[in-house]
């Protein structure tokens, strides 16, 4: 218990897997959270302290799917090993095996691939004030970035692990400080003298990046893995999106897995995945990189027969950048050796499929895809072709490439038929035709004979068993006895040095092949990274050619125009469930119409059409054509969505007060190259309210900030501003009125919605046929009081004209009607529930 109190004060915040024999255990607090999360009895051994000491275990040889399993919960694991056998312990006269922690494992750290997924990049973040740097380790990208907005990076990056320095106030961030000297560490980490010639970093970037880098040594106890130099990213250069746009348009993740990336994704391979989900999630705001990609994905679109054969060639290619960061951490196997040999064998027949190609991001890529083709030509010679999955298995290393290992295989492999053939000699020798060689465990090769013919032997040998044929017997078994000899026990001898040896050259030549990939493990990284990008272009060309995908015309303007534009996930749910197609629909906010305001019912399809234009932008600047047949658009630099319910109510924050932040954020940050697309502004309040500061909204968006806007609402009244506010226009969801039900038609023309569908649209949710009635009831007279009343702002807003309504005399309903559920903390709506109560 002291060895392990000792772990865990070490290994801080971390579960600590505690070696005992073949299981590894946790104990105490670390035991109750192990079986909870992992759904293993919790049992009990012994006392500490007078408490009985709570503990559970894994297997040691199954460990790694637990492992999984609890990095995957958010959970750190330390793994505290034994480092000695019982008898150099017992040699020593130590009570316990020396045990220590070897590693921690975390989920921005891992490096294996049970512990990643594929088609995601692992990031470990860093944040300090005013910097971050975040790195997949997985991989060895390292980028840092000063004046850093935690938030939205957080949103953006999706990270497996955060670092943050505690005065941040990052919920669920492991508590960091940069070390002292940051800016030596780095470059000592880096394995340079000076970070000069990475670029210019803020002192801020250098401390988030120098802190990361000292994590991640720490967690693997000293060693630190392959790291590409840091990339400095300026704020500029990237299409800013906050956390709240990316929940709004599903970008990465959605519900129940449709996501803009899964409906885009024809990536063939893991590392193709991995940088499409990149673009996505950061999008350019550069007008030649963007193009750049644009002309790529256009010739590899009408090029049929080399995009057939570039993904013919990407069609299971390994995944080089993660096998690297296992081979420089020395905890590979064969099979990273594997996918080394066979991506750049891949990455070179991507080359030969670029030859010709004109676009730069094509014909750039041809040299670094064929780098270090020495080294593929070495390992092509020194490797096996079917590799096994451990280094100890043996025939790593291919027969012919190492003198030395052949002769000694040869050696094992000579002593090894010499014992076969030994058997038969044993028989004829010891008259015992059913003798068998046999191999055990402990103790080695054996000549096993049947119970009779062994008494025999044991009485007297016969003649001819003499010398080195001599038998020795070892063991007794009920039906059968094992025997030696001298020529055996010499031959067992010569099989297990030979065999040894031979091992231990194997791996002195897995060392140098190790060795030599990591002297060239930036070409290999640079073509592992190309392989990855013409992944993603070939796969954007894959999709554009399934359906009316255009090749959208960016401009430095502040244009903005899409003809018949489709949402992608919605479109592919809809094919999926094989009902009516989707209906394109144009969108247009260039200069003079900037400003768009949408009415219609509810489930006539505007929030769908106002994400569509919003994943127009995204698509188009992560360099992807578009799902619509034309489409111009001016570089947007900051795209903001609020589609979709604000609910944040486990933060403790009423829908309205989420809304009004968010509005905020907008108006504060919105500029004229912005996009803002806006779902019901205001309806998180009273009518009155609502509609006044909808109104403002508006106001400030169309004179002041002058983006370009969709903005979508059920405040008819606001429909009127179209008279006095020159850039906006008016556009409406169409909705058939037919035998009395509704229809929708899924389209956006221009105009205002002609009335409200509230009563039908309740119908279609299934409201029980009395309150349909009365509510229609309701509806005809408030029309009617509105008309009579003859204020045109009460005239156009029936529904919302509360203070003309039968006013209901039942002082319980009066008292509800005061009551914001929102706003109530647990103990105010048990209050309000007693008095409820009362009053009935
Ligand atoms: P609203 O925001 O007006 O309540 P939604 O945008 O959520 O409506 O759309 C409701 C449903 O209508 C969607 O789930 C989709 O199935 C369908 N829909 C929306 N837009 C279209 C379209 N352009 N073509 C076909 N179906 C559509």
């Amino acid at each position: 218990m002291a060895q392990w109190f000792a772990a865990k004060a070490a290994a801080g915040s971390a579960l600590v897997f505690f070696r005992m024999g073949d299981f590894f255990e946790l104990f105490h607090d670390d035991a109750e959270a192990a079986s909870e999360a992992l759904g293993l009895a919790l049992t009990h051994r012994g006392e500490h302290q007078g408490r009985p000491i709570r503990m559970c275990g894994v297997p040691a040889h199954s460990h790694e799917a637990y492992l999984a399993r609890l990095i995957r919960r958010g959970f750190r694991v330390a793994i505290c090993e034994q480092l000695e056998t019982p008898e150099e312990a017992k040699a020593r006269r130590a009570p316990t095996l020396r045990r220590e922690i070897v590693r921690i494992v975390t989920p921005g750290t891992a490096t294996e691939e049970a512990l990643l997924d594929a088609a995601r990049p692992a990031w470990l973040l860093a944040l300090v004030r005013g910097g971050a740097a975040w790195i997949d380790v997985s991989t060895g990208l390292f980028f840092t970035q000063s004046g850093a907005e935690p938030a939205a990076l957080i949103a953006r990056l999706a990270p497996a692990e955060i670092l943050a320095e505690e005065a941040l106030g990052i919920e669920d961030a492991v508590p960091s400080l940069p070390p002292r000297d940051a800016a030596s560490r780095l470059a000592g980490a880096l394995g340079v003298a000076s970070l000069d010639g990475f670029g210019t970093f803020a002192e801020a970037e250098v401390a988030a990046a120098a802190m990361a880098v000292e994590y991640v040594r720490a967690v693997n106890n000293g060693a630190l893995p392959r790291l590409s130099p840091p990339v400095a990213e300026g704020a500029r250069g990237v299409l800013l999106l906050d956390a709240a746009t990316r929940r709004s348009l599903d970008i990465l993740e959605g519900p129940r897995g449709a996501s803009l990336l899964a409906a885009v994704d024809r990536t063939l391979t893991g590392p193709g995945a991995r940088e499409l989900a990149a673009r996505l999630a950061s999008p350019l705001d550069d007008l030649a990189a963007i193009g750049a990609r644009h002309a790529a994905v256009a010739s590899l679109h009408a090029d049929t027969p080399r995009r057939a054969a570039l993904r013919a060639a990407l069609k299971g290619a390994p995944d080089m950048a993660r096998a690297l960061a296992r081979i420089s951490l020395e905890r590979f196997s064969p099979r990273d050796l594997g996918a080394i040999r066979d991506g750049l064998q891949r990455a070179s027949a991507l080359a030969v499929a670029l030859a010709g190609a004109e676009p730069a991001l094509l014909a750039g890529a041809i040299a670094p895809l064929s780098a270090a083709p020495a080294i593929a030509a070495e390992l092509a010679r020194a490797l096996a072709a079917e590799l096994p999955a451990r280094l100890d298995d043996g025939h790593v290393v291919a027969v012919g490439y190492d003198g030395e290992l052949d002769a000694l295989r040869r050696l094992r492999d000579d002593a090894r038929g010499a014992i076969a053939a030994m058997q038969v000699d044993l028989a004829q020798a010891w008259g015992v035709a059913a003798l068998k060689i046999r191999h055990h465990q402990q103790l080695g090769y054996l000549a096993e004979v049947p119970a009779a013919a062994g008494e025999k032997l044991l009485r007297g040998a016969p003649a001819m068993a003499v010398g080195d044929l001599a038998p020795i017997h070892r063991q007794s078994m009920a039906n059968a006895h094992r025997f030696t000899c001298a020529a055996l026990a010499n031959l067992d001898r010569r099989l297990s040095e030979s065999g040894e040896q031979a091992a231990k050259r194997e791996r002195l030549v897995i060392a140098h092949l190790r060795k030599m990939i990591l002297t060239e493990a930036e070409p290999i990284a640079e073509a592992a990274r190309e392989l990855a990008a013409i992944d993603v272009l070939a796969a954007s060309a894959e999709l554009a050619t399934e359906g009316a995908w255009c090749r959208p015309h960016l401009t430095e303007r502040p244009d903005f125009a899409i003809e018949a534009g489709r949402h992608p996930v919605v479109e592919a749910a809809l094919r999926k469930a094989k009902g009516p197609g989707f209906v394109p629909n144009d969108c247009d906010l260039s200069p003079g119409r900037r400003l768009c305001l949408l009415t219609g019912p509810n489930m006539a399809g505007k929030s769908t059409w106002l994400r569509q234009n919003a994943l127009m932008v995204i698509l188009a600047q992560a360099g992807l054509f578009l799902p619509a047949t034309a489409a111009r658009i001016g570089l947007v630099d900051r795209l903001f969505s609020r589609v979709g319910a604000a609910d944040d109510l486990a933060g403790g924050r009423s829908t309205f007060m989420v809304e009004m932040t968010e509005t905020a954020a907008i108006l504060n940050l919105a500029g004229p190259r912005s996009l803002v697309v806006l779902d019901e502004v205001g309806r998180g309040t009273a009518t009155w309210d609502g509609l006044a500061i909808a109104t403002a909204v508006l106001e400030s968006l169309h004179d002041r900030i002058r983006c370009r806007t969709l903005f979508a609402t059920h405040f008819h009244e606001l429909t009127a501003m179209a008279d006095r506010l020159p850039e906006m226009r008016l556009a409406a969801m169409q909705v058939r009125e037919w035998r009395g039900e509704v229809v929708f038609q899924h389209s956006v023309a221009a105009g205002a919605a002609e009335k409200s569908w509230g009563v039908h649209v309740a119908k279609l949710a299934g409201v029980p046929t009395p309150v349909l009635k009365r509510a229609a009831a309701v509806l005809a007279s408030l029309e009617e009081r509105a008309r009579e009343a003859a204020d045109p702002l009460t005239a156009e807003m029936p529904l919302f004209a509360r203070p003309a309504a039968p006013a209901p005399a039942n002082p319980v309903l009066e008292a509800l009607e005061r009551m914001d559920p929102d706003r109530l903390s647990p103990r105010e709506a048990q209050d309000a529930l007693y008095h409820l109560k009362a009053l009935a």
